[in-house]
């Protein structure tokens, strides 16, 4: 596997001002103020009242009924597959074209990821193909449905709203009905985000959400899971707390884990929930820019927004044709870096990683493409017209003349 060599020590002698990152934070809010509040307080660590309030501002903002606040959104993936019981040598059904976090907490709980194919127009996993796995590739055993070929239980899917753009979910939860399985959201890049005029995170049995530094709004590092299921959302916090039964005499009936999150980071979280709409805003706009100034350029494809959706553009990525566009989507991107502008290409197809390599993949067509052609551009919500400007200038002037 080649690996992109991309010289650490010049960008980090380049001064913010002149290098355009490609998604940092923004702090422009009430961060300082609450975080001084924690310290302040002396409410520095997993209790405190930031964490409440930053769940239940999270619950009230997705609609969900109870929030689960974590360590990170890796933690709530394990443990949504944990409390949905989720068991080893189980299947679970996810896009082939996503960040490895969730296939990982596949496998912590000792289930197998099943990679499904995504759309050649949204690039989010193929509700079609979920469905045509489902019929011609499994059948019920002694009541449960089978996987015929690693002979292994389909428990759940777990679709995951990549780069900001929502799944289709209606068929995907129509299909999961019919078959019985579990739907758990991974909506760690899509805060905000709306399927249908519903919010991305709320639209299954369980979502998941990251606010790690370079998602739309960050704690720093966090992770919340969200749920309408009473009796999920207390295993939730539970497990996340090393399950005590007795606090006191230090009584444990399950293994526990250490992932709530801290009080200080809970503080920016509520911050920058506090700015969400705002930053949903920028990048719809950012996004917009890009569109009109990508326009006409042979080989340059732009993201498209299906007519359900609302995307929250977390990375405005696009395909580069090397044959129409004069350079590949790899080239480009040097190009790029060597103009202090960081751009990146989407993932490695997961099931080509030889860490999956024993797990089962059904008619993988789409993705090769996307994953050769796909180059993520400067999104961060500070960006600023003018460095907009300077990106498409540098994508104009590289291609074929
Ligand atoms: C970032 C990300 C995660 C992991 O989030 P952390 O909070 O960094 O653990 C999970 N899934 C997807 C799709 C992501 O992009």
């Amino acid at each position: 596997m080649k690996t992109l060599k991309i010289n650490k020590q010049k960008t980090d002698c380049i001064s913010n001002r002149q290098f355009i990152p490609l998604s940092i934070p923004e702090i422009h809010g009430n961060e300082w103020r609450y975080i001084k509040e924690c310290l302040d307080t002396n409410w520095v660590s997993s209790a405190g009242k930031f964490v409440e309030r930053f769940e239940r501002s999270v619950a009230d903002y997705l609609g969900s009924q109870y929030a689960v606040a974590c360590v990170n959104c890796t933690a709530a993936l394990h443990i949504a597959l944990l409390v949905a019981g989720i068991h080893q040598d189980d299947e679970v059904l996810m896009p082939v074209l996503t960040f490895v976090s969730p296939a990982n907490a596949i496998r912590y709980v000792n289930a197998w990821p099943v990679f499904i194919d995504v759309q050649s127009d949204t690039w989010q996993i193929d509700p079609q193909k979920i469905e045509d796995f489902l019929n011609k590739e499994c059948s019920y055993k002694n009541g449960n449905l089978i996987n015929q070929i690693t002979k292994r239980k389909i428990r759940a899917v777990l679709p995951v709203h990549i780069l900001g753009h929502p799944v289709d979910m209606d068929p995907i939860l129509e299909i999961a009905k019919r078959f019985g399985l579990i739907v758990i959201e991974d909506a760690a890049e899509s805060l905000g985000a709306q399927y249908k005029n519903r919010k991305v995170g709320s639209l299954a049995d369980i979502g998941c959400l990251s606010f790690n530094g370079n998602k739309i709004i960050t704690s720093g590092g966090g992770g919340m899971i969200a749920t309408n299921n009473e009796a999920w959302a207390d295993k939730a916090r539970y497990l996340t707390t090393q399950a005590k039964d007795d606090p006191l005499e230090y009584i444990h009936n399950e293994i526990g884990y250490n992932y709530r999150l801290t009080n200080i980071q809970a503080a920016m979280g509520v911050a920058q929930m506090e700015c969400l709409d705002e930053f949903v805003a920028k990048k719809r706009a950012m996004a917009q820019q890009y569109y009109k100034g990508l326009n006409d350029i042979p080989g340059i494809t732009r993201p498209i927004e299906a007519k359900w959706a609302k995307s929250n553009f977390w990375l405005y990525t696009i395909l580069i044709n090397a044959d129409s566009y004069g350079i590949s989507s790899r080239k480009l991107l040097y190009k790029l870096h060597s103009m202090n502008i960081e751009t990146r290409p989407l993932w490695h197809p997961l099931h080509k990683l030889p860490i999956f390599k024993n797990c089962y993949a059904h008619r993988v067509e789409v993705v090769d493409k996307l994953y050769r052609d796909a180059l993520s551009l400067p999104s961060s919500v500070g960006l600023i017209p003018e460095q907009q400007d300077m990106v498409i200038e540098t994508i104009k002037s590289n291609a074929r003349k």
